[in-house]
């Protein structure tokens, strides 16, 4: 039965989520910024929509640079983290019903096996992509892009040539048609660097690097990338669809003002735990460890954690152990606190394994 891969990433996916959250920014430019601690417009924009890229504002652009591009004619707002963080959490539990196997790539990308639930048929496979793209529409009012290959190189490939919200099948006997004739840089893993070594060897497409005789290849970049190339080149890819498990779970906010309220932290902590005990139920986990975040006023970060003996999915554990984590923090720093946040992590399975509340 031949391999069928899927890769989804979402479309300019801190955009769309503004967007979603605020409907009056669909439509127009919209750039999402990463501003520096230094002030003003210092930083870089992080994703702008399409709209914006059509007036030139692209990614990793500085913003004031894009300011002077655009103007008035593009919003430009601070990145929210925690808005695109739980709409990533959403996407993996929507996606991950529809393969035999799921792996998050990045916040907005995974890639799902889908050899067994297509049965190898990659026309059935085109199907399930757009039930995948239509799910998503529905659920999250998100678009997608969805590439479909024989393995995670090319289906990822795929997915970047049909952008946004396309669906792009690469069959076994398509592989070659489809790379051959794209410039080498397109290969995942070769960027600047790796281009222009390659061009220094007269290889500037895919073609004529499936064609070079690998001993030049490891002449020039060794063993292990020689034999990367080499294999990516001729759209070989072995590598597994592998099931990365979450290594913490946490939740960050900001005080109202910068300050040392004890009882507003205390309550944003509280809620803060239980939203993450949420999670952690859902996840069917159980942790070890207990971490008070605290991002000071001058935007210093301090983590003070705690390991228990036994893992436990207990709300008041985490109440306990963050309240004792916070008084400690508290005593030995004077600076007003930004922001605060509760963090799990060293995760067990849960095997019906009791929970220390129940001794
Ligand atoms: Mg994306």
């Amino acid at each position: 039965m031949p391999r069928i891969v899927m890769h989804i990433d979402m479309d300019c996916f801190f955009a769309q989520c503004e967007e979603v959250q605020n409907p009056k920014l669909k439509g127009k430019p919209l750039a999402v910024c990463i501003y520096s601690r230094r002030g003003g417009d210092s930083g870089a924009v992080s994703t702008s929509n399409y709209e914006a890229r059509k007036i030139g504002v692209k990614s990793g652009m500085a913003i004031a640079i894009a300011k002077r591009i655009a103007g008035s004619r593009c919003a430009f707002i601070p990145a929210n983290f925690e808005l695109y963080e739980k709409a990533s959490q959403k996407m993996r539990e929507i996606l991950m019903a529809f393969g035999e196997k799921f792996e998050q790539a990045s916040i907005d990308e995974a890639y799902l096996e889908v050899t067994e639930k297509c049965k190898g048929d990659f026309s059935k496979a085109k199907e399930l992509g757009e039930e995948i793209k239509a799910a998503v529409l529905k659920q999250e009012r998100l678009t997608c892009s969805v590439g479909i290959g024989p393995n995670k190189l090319i289906a990822k490939m795929a997915c970047d040539s049909q952008k946004p919200n396309g669906l792009t099948v690469i069959e076994p006997e398509g592989v070659k048609d489809f790379l051959f004739p794209l410039p080498v840089k397109k290969i995942l893993g070769i960027g600047p660097k790796t281009e222009e070594m390659l061009k220094e060897m007269g290889i500037l497409d895919v073609g004529e690097l499936a064609k070079t005789d690998t001993s030049r290849l490891v002449t020039r970049f060794g063993k292990a990338t020689a034999a990367y190339l080499h294999n990516a080149a001729n759209g070989i890819d072995d590598s597994p669809v592998e099931e990365k498990e979450q290594v913490q779970i946490s939740r960050i906010t900001s005080l109202r003002t910068d300050s040392r309220d004890e009882k507003e932290m205390l309550e944003l902590l509280d809620e803060m735990a239980q939203d993450v005990v949420k999670t952690v139920n859902e996840q069917k986990v159980l942790f070890r460890t207990i971490t008070l975040q605290i991002i000071t006023e001058n935007m210093k970060m301090h983590t003070r954690g705690k390991t228990l003996e036994g893992a436990t999915d207990s709300l008041s554990a985490i109440k306990n152990e963050i309240r004792a984590l916070l008084f400690a923090y508290l005593e030995q720093n004077p600076e007003n606190i930004r922001r605060i946040g509760v963090r799990v992590s060293g995760f067990e399975k849960m095997k019906g394994q009791r929970t220390l509340e129940e001794f």
